[in-house]
């Protein structure tokens, strides 16, 4: 229950910083490839606007369940990051193989055809996706992983909202 979101019933904040710092160590060891998707919904504060809290949350449950199903492998594990974000950790993961996984997410939210109609870039809810992957090193830590998964989100969004970016 400590490692469950409240709202959407998908593992929290808590349980992925857990299990990011643990498999970032056995990624070291193992010199494999690790990757993160960060998951941002699109103009979600308009919805609120639009739709009201409750239809916000309504719609946080339904986007969770919906993206958290994605990953197919044991390891994979699907977090709610915080407000509207979502972060996915997938273990022995290349960049191309992360890639996948989010065009699968962002294809899956646009079939659920949430009705957004103060969207700037479609009249459904739609994703922007950040995703980078790397072999740990020494001198390296979860926090440049997350940042590089950061500046791929913010290019996404930059670049025009309902798209997936790998950072290179
Ligand atoms: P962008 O496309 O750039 O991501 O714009 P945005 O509006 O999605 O991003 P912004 O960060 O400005 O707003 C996020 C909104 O998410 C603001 C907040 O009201 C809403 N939000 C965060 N957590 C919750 C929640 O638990 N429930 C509801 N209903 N809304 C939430
Ligand atoms: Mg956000
Ligand atoms: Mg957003």
């Amino acid at each position: 229950l400590a490692n469950l979101d409240g709202l959407t019933q998908i593992p929290n904040r808590r349980r992925f910083d857990d299990y990011f710092a643990e498999e970032w160590r056995r990624h070291l060891r193992e010199q494999e490839p690790l990757a993160l998707i960060l998951i941002d919904i699109d103009y979600f504060k308009r919805y609120n606007d639009c739709y009201g809290h409750q239809g916000g949350d309504d719609c946080l449950i339904r986007v969770a369940k919906a993206i958290a199903k994605i990953p197919q492998r044991p390891a994979d594990l699907v977090a709610r990051y915080g407000g509207e974000e979502f972060v996915a950790i997938l273990p022995n993961t290349s960049t191309e193989g992360a890639l996948t996984v989010a065009e699968s997410m962002r294809k899956a939210i646009a079939t659920l055809a949430i009705p957004h109609a103060n969207s700037e870039v479609s009249q459904c809810v739609t994703l922007s996706l950040g995703i980078a992957s790397l072999i740990p090193t020494p001198d390296k830590s979860t926090e440049d992983l997350l940042a590089n998964a950061d500046r791929a989100l913010y290019a996404a969004k930059h670049e025009g909202r309902d798209r997936a970016i790998v950072y290179l």
